[in-house]
């Protein structure tokens, strides 16, 4: 997917949930300093969704990940997650990247997170063994959409 349509996906999901909260996974494929994203997953009727929090509960989540999984022979996965804030801005709260740091320290590298604000759209990158996210954006690469790895201060 390129950037636009999946920024625009985001925008489409998070607006037919609002004004509650919207989110899923994000899918892709890890490249040396860079993460493509080429699908979304959710929200579905079986995720918990209230203004203030959303929590992915229904297992279509997990299915559509093994999904693209299986159907990419095995390098489709799950590179981070997508939520909406409806009524705030796209920053992320201590939950969020906190969140961000556990999925990064399970899958044992660095995950990227992008949250849909009232008007704006908030793009992350967490860096692998990191408690902070830094914040960036989706560019338009070889007819895919990629977030690069951010040069972080040393
Ligand atoms: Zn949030």
């Amino acid at each position: 997917m390129i950037p636009k349509l999946i920024l625009n996906e985001i925008k489409i999901r998070s607006d037919r949930l609002h004004p509650k909260e919207a989110g899923g996974f994000l899918l892709g494929f890890f490249k040396d300093d860079a993460i493509e994203v080429s699908h979304l997953t959710g929200p579905f009727t079986g995720d918990l969704a209230t203004r203030t929090r959303f929590i992915r509960k229904d297992p279509r989540h997990k299915l559509v990940a093994v999904s693209e999984w299986l159907k990419s022979g095995r390098i489709c996965t799950l590179v981070g997650d997508w939520h909406s804030h409806p009524n705030g801005t796209p920053v992320p709260s201590s939950i969020d990247t906190n969140t961000w740091s556990k999925m990064s320290k399970k899958q044992n590298r660095s995950m990227v997170g992008i949250i849909q604000g009232q008007d704006d759209t908030g793009v992350y990158w967490h860096p692998v063994n990191s408690e902070q996210s830094v914040s960036t954006n989706l560019v338009y690469e070889d007819g895919t959409c990629i977030i690069r790895e951010p040069t972080l201060p040393p």
